[in-house]
């Protein structure tokens, strides 16, 4: 018998990583879906690639879509990434890097990926503690989601199956989150969270990402294997 199938939403960054790992840890089969949506750069994309055959993914899809056609955030248009930001700076409001509606399209096209693959488990790595201004990582639009989903595929319609989001990190802080996936066994330097590289390939160290993820790994008392500018 074929093992349980599951879609695990994988931007190549440590939470969606971690993420594929859990999936990977319960037993699924996993197929990762990653999106060229035209984000500033394509580093996050070259983590996914490497972290997907690094977890053994079966099948490992990238789909095309252009968000900068639509632009609105500072990772798909013209507008400067934040540096240097305070932990109340960065949890006050929705920050700049937020790409409209990116977790309702990811989601979406990860439904219907798992309805051809008749699967009925997604994985995404949100999380609601320190990315509490994206007001798609909390539990309450998650559990929207999922309801729609049961309303919107025919499995769902049919009963033959109920789908179900997993968010196995969104109650986690970041120190949890790098501990939980490096006791799975990831290489964590094969990850990458920069929302703006530096020209020598080092992660900047100061955009929101960068500062969340250093706190993580300092938190956990473990070394961050990624190069980062200072
Ligand atoms: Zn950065």
């Amino acid at each position: 018998m074929a093992g349980r199938r599951a879609v695990v939403l994988l931007s190549g960054g440590l939470d969606s990583t971690t993420a594929l790992a859990v999936a990977r840890d319960e037993g699924f089969e996993c197929y990762a879906l990653s999106f060229d949506y035209g984000q500033r750069h394509d580093r996050e994309l070259e983590s996914a690639h490497r972290v997907a055959d690094a977890l053994g993914a079966k099948q490992h899809l990238v789909l095309r879509l252009d968000l900068r056609a639509i632009g609105g955030s500072a990772l798909t248009a013209d507008i400067p990434v934040p540096k240097s930001r305070s932990e109340s700076e960065m949890s006050s409001g929705i920050p700049v890097t937020y790409v409209p509606a990116r977790n309702t399209i990811f989601l979406s096209h990860a439904l219907a990926w798992a309805e051809v693959l008749e699967s009925s488990d997604i994985f995404i790595g949100v999380n609601a503690l320190d990315y509490s201004g994206y007001p798609d990582c909390r539990p309450e639009y998650i559990e929207a989601f999922e309801r729609m989903a049961n309303l919107a595929t025919r499995a769902g319609v049919e009963g033959a199956m109920r789908l179900r989001i997993h968010t196995p990190l969104i109650n986690l802080s970041k120190a949890q989150i790098v501990l939980r996936g490096s006791g799975l066994g990831v290489d964590l330097g094969l990850t990458w969270s920069c929302y703006e590289p530096q020209p020598n390939g080092r992660a900047c160290g100061r955009c929101d990402s960068c500062l969340l993820r250093r706190k993580g790994f300092s938190e956990a008392g473990l070394r961050d294997p990624v190069p980062t500018a200072r």
